[in-house]
């Protein structure tokens, strides 16, 4: 998520502190369960990064890049693909090309492009956001029924224009959203004569983990952006794919953002390696994710649906009054990191930099400390 989530970890907790000592400690091998961003470039792709074909961008002379836009788009099922810097900056072209500055955008509260972009979609897109609360952050038609008709439409009101989606949806614990509840709102979407962006920073994990295709979940949308540097573990970048007149304004616009690069192909070269080799083992951090909230459920006063695990996250609820904060920072004294997630909860998230003998040393871990927190309760 964000490194602002992690500045949170501030105050100093009162709590018990582990058995071993300071000395040991530091020979513990951590295992970062922050983020799925968190992972280091593994040798081969290092290797493709430095055999790339490269050229100005700016240009269009970067032929690794120009591979990867076509690539993506084919993989999409869209016309064309534009290679981004970042999740942000791809949803940020979104909203540019499919609003005006004054229209409404209708999405979740829990949405990314809500609860973290907000500022910058007023700053750059000059849109108003209209958020609804769906059940695990599903926009549903009578969602959109009820987001357009809070208001009293005409010209005193922004224009609704478009719908943003998101899967998986990171707040609400990489839930994966249904084909048939994406197929079911673009209905209704083309009903009200609205266009679809779906944020799909993690498409690829929603995909591995529904068994349904990159294409036919971005065909519920018109346009959709995905991350090669989450669960793909690249180092960097993103593509935004649509209708080729839509992303040549997104290529305007990228350059006005300041995000047209020169040498990207040694970037877009780890993008397509990244897919190529990290795709089908996203089923491993699934995997992975589910064994770890098996193996903790119930220990120490931890709290875990594992019937919520659906791809590479575990949401855990800390023992009752503990502030997760201070969970957090103990946790990281004993060689797991965890991102504070709102009261009571933290999350972890699995990469390809961890394995399943890594889930084990990392329940135990959590568990001895959850119950020793208990201890200390008592
Ligand atoms: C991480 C993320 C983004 C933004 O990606 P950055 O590359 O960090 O800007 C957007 N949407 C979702 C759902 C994300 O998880």
């Amino acid at each position: 998520m964000t490194i602002n989530d992690l500045e949170l970890v501030t105050t100093h907790p009162a709590v018990p502190r582990g058995p071993r000592a300071p000395e040991k400690r530091a020979a513990v091998k951590t295992i970062d369960l922050r983020s799925d961003t968190m992972t280091q470039p593994t040798p081969g792709l290092r290797r493709a990064m430095a055999a790339a074909e490269v050229g100005d961008d700016a240009y269009g002379e970067d032929r690794s890049v120009t591979a990867l836009e076509r690539y993506t788009a084919e993989l999409l099922g869209k016309e064309a693909a534009l290679f981004c810097s970042t999740g942000t900056m791809s949803n940020q072209l979104a909203l540019r090309i499919h609003t005006q500055p004054g229209d409404e955008v209708i999405l979740d509260t829990s949405h990314h492009i809500h609860y973290f972009e907000s500022a910058p979609s007023i700053d750059l897109g000059g849109v108003v956001l209209n958020p609804v609360t769906g059940r695990d952050g599903f926009l549903t038609p009578q969602l959109l029924q009820h987001a357009i008709a809070v208001k009293p439409r005409g010209p005193v009101y922004a224009t609704p224009r478009l719908v943003c989606v998101e899967n998986t949806v990171a707040f609400h614990g990489g839930k994966v959203v249904p084909l048939a509840v994406l197929r079911t709102l673009r209905e209704a979407t083309d009903l009200h004569g609205l266009a679809v962006h779906l944020d799909g920073a993690r498409l690829p994990n929603a995909a591995v983990a529904a068994g349904v295709s990159l294409a036919d979940y971005a065909a519920t949308a018109d346009t959709v952006s995905m991350c090669f540097a989450k669960g793909l573990g690249a180092p960097f970048g993103s593509v935004l794919a649509g209708p080729a007149d839509l992303i040549n304004q997104a290529r305007r616009y990228r350059k006005w953002y300041g995000g047209a690069l020169h040498q990207a192909g040694f970037m877009a070269a780890a993008a397509l390696y990244s897919l190529e080799r990290h795709y089908d083992r996203l089923a491993d951090d699934h995997a992975n994710a589910r064994l770890l909230a098996e193996l903790i459920a119930g220990e120490g006063g931890l709290t875990v649906d594992v019937g919520n695990v659906e791809s590479n996250m575990v949401v855990i609820g800390v023992p009752d009054g503990i502030d997760e904060r201070d969970f957090v920072a103990v946790a990281a004294e004993e060689g797991v990191q965890l991102m504070a997630w709102g009261p009571g909860r933290v999350r972890a998230t699995t990469h390809l930099g961890l394995n399943a003998g890594d889930m084990r040393v990392a329940a135990e871990r959590l568990a001895e400390l959850a119950w020793r927190f208990i201890r200390v309760a008592v």
